[in-house]
């Protein structure tokens, strides 16, 4: 009999939101292996296994434990909170089965299984706050030079994504949020509207809604994640929503119909196509590239590139929008 290894997503808590493939993984599984909060989340489940708890800063230990376990033609679920591969063990494990020498061909098995991760659970409860680009950033330093959270924090504010903060603060990293504000501060308004979400379906759940100016002074700690707004995202009836970004498009006001200028199911008179036949006119007025790129914050050589290219046939201009959006 050949082992397996599962990398189990069980949800940010509550067994309502873990997926049925994560109990059917957890239910066939000899050893459960795992933090031991997760352990605890999901103890009823466990009936009869092989339980192995492990300390947080343990993951090559755990990912070691759970190929051994493998090897002797046992079945493992390695438990993640949220989804396994979002700074979970899946990424840990695969790098210890690789130096081990295992492939895909192995005698061992090896799932990962999907979770909801904190952002969809966080972003759940507070409203809809993910409706536009997206990402997430862990504030952890352990393993990640300061500079290059940073510099991730910097472009993602001045890219105006919704961001996720991961590993907001710990009893030992209080400063790391502090700093994340501060970055923010240089692109965002002091009242861009921020979510602090601690325990989401668990039982101590506490969410607080706040701004930018504040975010620093709530009640932040390791089980937290901090969603921050665009620049577009409103809170109304205590709800975080961020638009789809249609507001130039579709009228609401107007019982939603489309805005002079702009055609149903069309990309907007300054998508793609519009704005590089806008761009075009402008620089045969006399705009240079120069000018151009600073007017629209994109490289210059792109600008160039984009007036270089040959113009779209008309008829593909007019054709139909093909992608259909839920
Ligand atoms: N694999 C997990 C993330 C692990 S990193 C996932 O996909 O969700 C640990 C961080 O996740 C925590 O510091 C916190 O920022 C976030 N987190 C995990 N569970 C959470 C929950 N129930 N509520 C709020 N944040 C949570």
């Amino acid at each position: 009999m050949s082992g397996k290894i599962s990398l189990v997503g069980i949800g940010p808590g509550h067994h309502d939101h873990m997926t049925g493939r994560a109990l059917a993984a957890i239910a066939e599984a000899d050893v459960v292996v795992g933090y031991s909060t997760y352990i605890k989340l999901v103890a009823d489940l466990l009936e009869g296994k092989e339980v192995i708890r492990k300390g947080m800063t343990e993951e090559l230990d755990r990912a070691v434990n759970a190929l051994e376990c493998a090897r002797e033609g046992k079945k493992v679920a390695l438990i993640s909170s949220g989804d396994a591969g979002v700074y979970g063990m899946a990424g840990p494990t695969y790098e210890v089965l690789f130096q081990a020498g295992w492939t895909p061909e192995s005698e061992i098995a090896v799932e990962v299984v999907p979770g909801a991760s904190a952002i969809n659970a966080c972003a759940a409860l507070v409203g809809a706050p993910l409706t536009h680009d997206f990402c997430s950033i862990s504030l952890s330093d352990l393993l990640t030079p300061w500079p290059v959270i940073a510099r991730r924090l910097d472009a993602v504010a001045a890219a105006d994504f919704v961001v996720a903060l991961y590993n907001p603060k710990s009893g030992r990293r209080t400063q790391q949020i502090v700093q994340a504000q501060q970055l923010f501060l240089r692109h965002r308004r002091p009242d861009t509207p921020v979510a602090v979400v601690k325990s989401a379906y668990r039982r101590r759940e506490r969410i607080e809604f706040t701004t930018l100016a504040h975010m620093s002074e709530c009640d932040i700690g390791m089980l937290t994640t901090v969603l921050i707004g665009n620049s577009h995202t409103f809170v109304q009836h205590g709800l975080m929503v961020t638009p789809r970004g249609y507001a130039n498009k579709y009228d609401l006001d107007d019982g939603g119909n489309t805005r002079s200028g702009e055609k149903p199911g069309r990309s907007l008179s300054t998508g793609l196509l519009g704005w590089m036949a806008d761009l075009r006119a402008d620089h045969a007025e006399g705009a240079s590239a120069a000018a151009l790129a600073a007017q629209h914050r994109l490289p210059v050589d792109y600008i160039e590139a984009v007036l270089a290219a040959p113009a779209e046939e008309e008829s593909a201009a007019a054709a139909p929008l093909e992608e259909a959006q839920e």
